[in-house]
């Protein structure tokens, strides 16, 4: 987190420079939006496999990314979708993260498929971080870079946990409208609901992070559903709307 972000992100700066100031209506100007998408897994880490014992969770979550970018592309065409792995390749967590964060995205969308084991389950669910450790995650990182200078180091843990606490309000309703738009679409299928958990791939991320489980791969059913292009193209179409909703409320607004 750098700091002139973080306090730009709290719309702690009310008083734009001398320079900028000018009399008369002040322009509208779009401000950029970047999007990333994570494909979970990946090359020798394929995730969960699929009921049919072939296709694994990895080409399921690479499939519904570049369908994901095209589609926001379509209704956010000055938005930028970025990737954080664009073919079938080993990214560790930290990697995805870092990508996500050198891009100055705006969201991050992590994409994954369940797989219950013995108990059959279905459902589709979003995972928003853990404050606990976001927290603690804050204070870390904070006594790690600034070492033996106990004010500073207060000080931006102050600010980092008040970043972080807005990046995870905004990620819980980006969240709560990602399970209603799936519910919308697929009334007969169980919203699993938004749950807390210490995901690496949503901690040290410098923006509003969620994880999606799209639905259960193991389950005949649901993962035939998910296999299924057409229906697929409406789970999209669902995460699609969130995002596009988010940057409604959001984007312009900094
Ligand atoms: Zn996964």
């Amino acid at each position: 987190m750098r700091l002139g972000h973080a306090i730009l992100a709290l719309g702690l700066l009310a008083v734009a420079p001398a320079a900028e100031v000018s009399a008369g209506p002040v322009p509208v100007v779009e401000r950029s939006f970047v999007i990333a998408i994570d494909p979970g897994h990946g090359g020798d880490n394929g995730g969960c496999v699929a009921f049919d014992g072939a296709i694994h969770e990895k080409d399921l979550t690479l499939a519904m990314a570049h369908e994901l970018q095209a589609s926001l592309l379509r209704r956010l065409p000055h938005a930028r979708v970025v990737l954080t792995r664009a073919g079938d390749e080993t990214v560790t967590l930290a990697d995805r993260v870092a990508r996500a964060n050198a891009a100055g995205a705006d969201l991050l969308l992590s994409l994954h498929a369940n797989a219950s084991g013995h108990e059959p389950q279905t459902g589709f669910e979003t995972y928003v971080l853990d404050l606990g450790l976001d927290r603690r995650e804050a204070a870390r990182s904070a006594r790690v870079e600034d070492g033996a200078e106990p004010t500073r180091a207060r000080a931006l843990a102050m600010v980092r946990e008040l970043a972080l606490s807005s990046h995870r309000g905004r990620a819980a309703g980006f969240a709560r409208r990602v399970q209603q738009e799936q519910a919308q679409r697929f009334p007969e299928r169980i919203d699993r609901g938004v749950k807390q958990a210490g995901f690496d791939v949503l901690m040290g991320a410098e923006m509003p992070a969620v994880l999606f489980e799209a639905g259960f791969l193991d389950h005949p059913e649901e993962g035939r559903r998910l296999l299924d292009s057409g229906q697929r193209a409406l789970v999209v179409d669902g995460l699609t709307e969130a995002i596009v909703d988010y940057y409604r409320e959001h984007a312009r607004e900094r």
